[in-house]
């Protein structure tokens, strides 16, 4: 064992459906990846998708809360499809792309939309908008081996019972083994590797106090409170 300055951080475990954990190594997030979110950002319909990560230790897992964080007074919350991959790979083919898949989950890509808006403005990049503390709470992993591969089924987010964003897995632009391809020509994947999928329309801003339930049809469900 190296002799370490002070304790290594703790990886970062999330719950899979039956009593394991999935240790998490990096978490990749899709941009625009339902065409009425795009409408409603603005942006074009026909740009290729665009990735940008979130760290592990961001992960916060089901039912805890979080924080309102500071430097924004637009905190928005967005419902996605979090890929879980169980087999690494580099130029995975779209044809064995699902191979590589070890489970699903529900996640919230948290966001400080100003921010967001700010650095668009500038040029820069959205780590201060996206990939800030507590920045993804996601629920529990299920493994593709009991649910197999869904590509359609409701995804919805409720705050306070109201609900706010509803789309359907079968509205992405990028599929699952098209995301896994594309990405896998640019980094390497590996295995506790996450893809978040982008989000439908409806998103929208949170205050102190809100909580939020998001669900996907076949997957499962996520939540938690701001607090
Ligand atoms: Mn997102």
């Amino acid at each position: 064992m190296a002799d370490l300055v002070f304790p290594a951080p703790e990886p970062v475990l999330l719950p899979v459906e039956g009593g394991a954990f999935f240790p998490v190594r990096r978490v990749y997030c899709v941009g625009r990846n339902y065409a009425e979110h795009i409408r409603e950002m603005g942006n074009d319909l026909r740009d290729p998708p665009f990735f940008f990560d979130k760290p592990a230790d961001a992960l916060v897992t089901d039912g805890a809360p979080i924080a309102y964080p500071p430097g924004t007074s637009d905190f928005h919350h967005e419902i996605e499809l979090v890929v879980a991959i169980g087999k690494g790979g580099k130029d995975i083919a779209e044809a064995d792309a699902l191979s590589h898949v070890f489970g699903y989950a529900v996640g919230l890509d948290m966001t400080r939309r100003d921010l967001q808006a700010e650095a668009k403005k500038a040029g820069r990049p959205w780590t201060f908008a996206k990939s800030f503390d507590q920045s993804a709470p996601v629920g529990t992993i299920v493994p593709a081996s009991a649910i197999g591969h869904p590509d359609k089924g409701a995804i919805t987010l409720a705050v306070n019972g109201a609900e706010r964003q509803r789309g359907d897995l079968s509205e992405q632009i990028w599929s699952v083994p098209e995301t896994i391809a594309f990405l896998s020509r640019y980094v390497t994947l590996k295995p506790g590797d996450l893809i978040m999928t982008g989000t439908p329309a409806g998103v929208g801003a949170v205050v102190r106090g809100d909580v939020l339930e998001g669900a996907i049809a076949g997957i499962g469900t996520v939540r938690t409170e701001i607090v």
